[in-house]
């Protein structure tokens, strides 16, 4: 029988986190820091902003680019938070999820061997997107010695004639680093000296809790050849929502729409209509959140430390990544013994690439008795295994 599957997908392998889950998912009494995703409910006013489009029956499509309403906002809020300024008719795309602002990016962009830059530990979809548009990812490791942080002489050691793109993620997953504007200036000076694009997943952009957030668009020249991947998912909790958006220069975007409309036509409607409601008068429950996560990482960072799981602060997003290797466990044996001997559900670091290994992730949006309780859980298994 002929070969019913392309090459590309049978090399794919299945996402790692997925595993855990599943087993987790079997268990009783399970605390789970596996999961990726805000524990609080979106703000009632955007859910009520939906149902209202509901109910006056806005329930079409939306221009392929998303609502120009949408856009508009979007256009504000980028320049109000991030200062970096776009046109909303032509530089913007509302999306299905910062996912599938990605998955046209890569498929704008790259010809087939193009090589994209990716910095691991990274989020688990990054270098599937780029095999599965045809591209090459390849990794640069970051380690905790450097707190998770791309140093800025590792891209000029894998550029070659064939690098088209650097993809950044700040705040990071699975680390939680998140790059200071000075850190950010000197890769933009290496972006710029190689004439290469960035693409920077924004995504935990509101997610900052030690420093501002700087967008590396919103640096000198570097607007031009950046695109930018973000979305309402962590931010404003409303990841079942499935909305995201790109700014990209002009050119990037036309391409990225042709894309966008052939395969998605446009983003869910009533989803949009909630997402405006965020934009104009969702800064307080951002800034609730952002508090509360800021609470809960310093009480997780303090705590593993003392265990003696060491990690760095990490400056945004919701997770920490602390090292397991004075258990003598790999990643994936402390993930899984955890599970099954204390039930509490960590990612093991090594699903997410070079830099993982002897690492677990783990998420803090939950509640904080759920974290003191995971906290005396780990600390009885790690006494354990000394
Ligand atoms: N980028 C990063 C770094 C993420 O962690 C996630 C979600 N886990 C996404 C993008 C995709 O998010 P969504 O599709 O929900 O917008």
């Amino acid at each position: 029988m002929k070969e019913r599957l392309s090459t590309t997908v049978q090399q794919l392998k299945p996402s790692g986190i997925r595993r855990f889950f599943d087993l987790a998912a079997s268990m009783d009494n399970v605390i789970s820091l596996g999961v990726g995703e805000p524990d609080f409910v979106t703000s009632w006013a955007v859910r009520e902003a939906s149902i209202l489009s509901l109910e006056r029956g806005y329930t079409s499509y939306t221009a392929n680019a998303g609502l120009l309403e949408l856009r508009f906002e979007i256009m504000k809020y980028m320049k109000r938070n991030f200062n970096v300024s776009y046109d909303y008719k032509d530089d913007i795309i509302v999306t299905v999820g910062g996912s599938q602002a990605l998955d046209i990016t890569m498929r704008a962009l790259i010809n087939p061997e193009d090589e994209i830059i990716v910095v691991e530990p990274n989020f688990v979809s990054y270098s599937p997107l780029i095999s599965l548009a045809g591209g090459v990812p390849v990794a640069i490791e970051t380690t905790a010695e450097t707190e998770f942080k791309l140093q800025p002489r590792q891209i000029e050691e894998v550029i070659t004639s064939n690098t088209k793109a650097l993809l950044l993620c700040s705040p990071n997953n699975p680390t939680g680093s998140s790059l200071s504007k000075e850190e950010l200036q000197a890769i933009a000076d290496i972006v710029i000296k190689h004439d290469l694009l960035v693409i920077t997943d924004e995504i935990y952009a509101e997610l900052t809790y030690d420093e501002e957030f700087t967008s590396i668009a919103s640096l000198e020249g570097m607007k031009e050849r950046t695109i930018i991947i973000s979305g309402f998912s962590k931010g404003f909790a409303m990841t079942g929502w499935r909305l995201g958006y790109i700014c990209a220069p002009t050119e990037i975007a036309k391409a990225m729409l042709k894309i966008h409309q052939y395969t998605m036509m446009c983003a869910p409607t009533m989803a949009q209509y909630g997402a405006i409601e965020a934009l104009q008068n969702g800064q307080h429950d951002v800034e609730e959140m952002r508090k509360s996560y800021r609470r809960r990482r310093n009480y997780m960072v303090k705590s593993l430390n003392q265990i003696g799981l060491e990690c760095h602060s990490p400056g945004g997003a919701f997770y920490v990544f602390p090292s397991v290797k004075k258990t003598g466990l790999s990643s994936e044996e402390f993930a899984e013994q955890l599970l099954l001997e204390e039930r509490v559900a960590v990612v093991p670091g090594n699903v997410f690439g070079k830099g993982g290994e002897g690492h677990i992730r783990c998420s803090y949006a939950s509640s904080m008795e759920s974290l003191e309780e995971s906290i005396k859980r780990i600390s009885r298994f790690v006494e354990n295994k000394l």
